[in-house]
């Protein structure tokens, strides 16, 4: 019978590379445990395994605040934290840029990998454990679920989904070489920065979020153009009304952004007209992707119901998903805000409406 975490790992998880450890005393076990015991597959890992009660999936302000309320709670929490790749990296999106100035704390910013890894630290130091596995399947139809990472797999009573959103980009040259050197996906994040304070500002999309984005950055740049490839907005009336009466913003109708140049930083882009297919080079400092976002969800195979923008949907003012004792927190829930600070409360919501359903069924466990 296995009965702790280190029991856990030191059985289980003789050889596995990448494994991070949790609390700081399981860390020996599992080190004497890499040097003394012989390996064992973990695909061949038995599905008997005791089921942990939180298993929290994704990393990034959600995840790491989740497990520090559930690790606080004495629920054990196990994270996994995603495998590093093309499309993954473990830490989230903070992971991507370089200052952070509206966490609440920071009063000189703070660069966003290391809050983030302030974050995980604390998780850690509260008595989280995490592995840098990516979660590739997740049957949430038996009880406890059962959690498929790319190597382990583990049983759960609770399971918080904070696998976030990735920022959906357009493959422009340039782009990427200048990602975050002027080019972004978050005009509330970025917007007021230096570098684009009274300059002209470019936004891709016709949506209500290019809107946004628009009105937003108006209130620094010099002058913001929406690059829009069709004659009319997507967006609703009440948004493209407000962008129609905003003296500072253009809208370039029926035109592609094709090149974005520059060296440290944007200097110029390119737009070409889709009808005539002229090209005219602006000058810039900074280019805005405002066409959506993908939530991290197709690991789920349509198992908990998503609402019309692809988010997982949760009941109101809770983090409760359509799965009893399965909650989702952060960006994967929310296509509203989608900043640090509110994908921190919905994890914490998450840990602590998970550590009452638990107390509770084990309540009536003991009553019945
Ligand atoms: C460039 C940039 C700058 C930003 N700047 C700011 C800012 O200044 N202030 C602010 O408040 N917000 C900012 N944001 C927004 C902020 O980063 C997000 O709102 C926040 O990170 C969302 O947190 P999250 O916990 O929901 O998950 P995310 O940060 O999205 O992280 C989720 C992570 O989970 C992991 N994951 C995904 N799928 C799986 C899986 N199947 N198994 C295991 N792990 C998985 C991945 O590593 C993924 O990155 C910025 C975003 C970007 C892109």
């Amino acid at each position: 019978m296995i009965n702790t975490i280190s029991e856990y790992f030191k059985f289980y998880y003789p050889k596995i590379e990448g494994l991070l450890f949790g609390a700081n005393d399981i860390a020996p076990p599992i080190n004497q445990a890499l040097q003394n015991l012989p390996s064992v597959e973990p695909n061949n890992l038995p599905l008997s395994l005791e089921p942990r009660e939180v298993v929290i999936i994704g990393s990034g302000p959600a995840s790491y605040t989740a497990a520090i309320y559930a690790a606080r709670a004495n629920l054990h929490p196990l994270v996994y934290e995603g495998s590093i790749s093309e499309n993954s990296l473990p830490g989230g999106q903070l992971m991507t840029t370089t200052r952070v100035e509206n966490f609440p704390g920071f009063p000189d910013g703070i660069d966003g990998p290391t809050l983030v890894e302030n974050m995980r630290t604390q998780a850690i130091n509260s008595g989280a454990a995490m592995l840098q596995e990516t979660v590739v399947e997740a049957d949430l139809g038996q009880y406890p679920f059962v959690i498929q990472g790319e190597k382990t797999h583990q049983k759960a009573l609770a399971v918080i989904v904070a696998t976030g959103a990735s920022a959906n980009r357009i493959k422009i040259p340039g782009a990427q070489e200048l990602w975050q050197k002027g080019v972004s996906a978050c005009a509330v994040c970025d917007g007021s920065l230096p570098l684009f304070r009274n300059h002209h500002l470019f936004v891709i999309g016709g949506g209500d979020s290019a809107m946004e984005e628009a009105l937003y950055l108006a209130k620094f740049a010099s002058k913001v153009s929406i690059v829009h490839r069709r004659d009319r907005l997507r967006a609703s009336q009440a948004m493209q009304k407000a962008v129609f009466a905003n003296p500072k913003i253009e809208i370039i109708w029926d035109s592609v952004m094709s090149r974005i140049n520059g060296k440290n930083t944007v200097e110029s882009v390119v737009i070409e007209n889709s009808k005539t297919k002229k090209e005219t080079t602006y000058e810039a400092a900074g280019v805005f992707f405002a066409v959506g976002h993908t939530p991290n969800t197709a690991f789920l195979h349509g198992q908990l119901a998503l609402d019309a923008n692809g988010v997982i949907q949760t009941k109101p003012g809770s983090t409760e998903t359509s799965i009893p004792y399965v909650y989702a927190a952060g960006d994967v829930q929310d296509n509203v805000y989608r900043q640090a600070i509110t994908a921190a409360s919905s994890g914490c919501q998450a840990a602590l409406q998970a550590a009452r359903a638990l107390e509770l069924s084990q309540q009536n466990k003991v009553a019945s």
